[in-house]
């Protein structure tokens, strides 16, 4: 991150750069009790940015750490951050929360210990052509029993890292995850969408991957535009059919898939419609 724009919300004030908030000591740094989230800021919106400080709440208590800042407090705090930044930048929106000391045995956070802070960061929106390439990876996502699936947490990312490692290594952008039954959960980063036949299919979501707030909203959107959305049960197989294939996330809304392994896909009318249903809808929300 050297050379960007940074500013981070810590004990209280927004401090311009990238402070040290974590220290070696700290739970968080050394037995990864870390959650965060991720919203954007672009255009003067930011689209679902109460929604993700809700679930950043939700994420630390599946954590066992404690919430301190209520969602409508930790919208203002980002709010007045975002007003360093000037109107042609687009920011990443990290919210985060963090153990910092353990009980005598280490290894459970201590609630009243918990760490928060804000991260705002630079980084400027993919281009309305961008799209992405996938493979499918061995790696899978785990269920309950082995995680805590149900938080975005920071120690679930180094199983994902290694999927979208493996994937670059062999020249495709992204990785298509597996859950633990085999079928198609999502990609390394983001939900996955596929058209047959002019209709919508996306995984269901069934506690193994993060059904993410963009995917809620764009199927929303489709709906009210009366696009049939089958949210069910996704082979590798459904989509090596597919018509068109598209990714969905915070970061960049969404983003047309032109490749899966040996299929090719057109970046396709759908994929074009959600992007500007997005678009219309982050500039009605505000
Ligand atoms: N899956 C994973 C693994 C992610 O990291 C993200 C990004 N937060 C998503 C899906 C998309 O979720 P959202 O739309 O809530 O950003």
């Amino acid at each position: 991150a050297v050379g960007t724009h940074i500013r981070t919300y810590f004990n209280g004030t927004w401090h311009e750069g990238n402070p040290a908030v974590i220290h070696a000591a700290d739970h968080g740094a050394w037995l990864g009790s870390t959650v965060f989230d991720g919203a954007r800021w672009f255009d003067g919106m930011a689209p679902d940015l109460a929604a993700h400080c809700a679930r950043v709440n939700r994420s630390a208590e599946a954590l066992m750490l404690r919430p301190t800042v209520g969602t409508e407090e930790m919208v203002a705090i980002v709010r007045e951050g975002l007003q360093g930044f000037a109107p042609d930048e687009a920011v990443y929106i990290r919210p985060m929360y963090w153990g910092i000391h353990g009980d005598a045995t280490a290894i459970v956070p201590q609630p009243e210990e918990t760490g928060f802070a804000v991260c705002l960061e630079a980084i400027p929106m993919a281009k309305s052509d961008a799209s992405a390439t996938l493979t499918r990876t061995r790696f899978r996502r785990p269920v309950l029993e082995d995680a805590v699936v149900n938080a975005k947490a920071g120690c679930l990312y180094p199983n994902n890292a290694r999927m979208l490692t493996e994937a670059r290594a062999k020249g495709f952008a992204n990785a298509l995850v597996a859950d633990a039954l085999g079928n198609v959960a999502e990609t390394a980063t983001a939900n996955i969408f596929m058209v047959r036949d002019s209709e919508v299919f996306t995984p269901i979501p069934n506690g193994t991957f993060l059904a993410g707030i963009t995917r809620a909203r764009h199927i929303d959107n489709m709906k009210r535009e009366g696009m049939t959305v089958h949210e069910t049960v996704l082979s590798f197989a459904d989509f090596e059919a597919a018509d068109e294939v598209f990714m969905t996330g915070n970061m960049s809304k969404v983003t047309p898939v032109t490749r899966f392994d040996d299929v090719h896909y057109q970046v396709g009318p759908v994929a074009r419609r959600v992007r500007e249903m997005y678009w219309d809808w982050a500039r009605s929300a505000g």
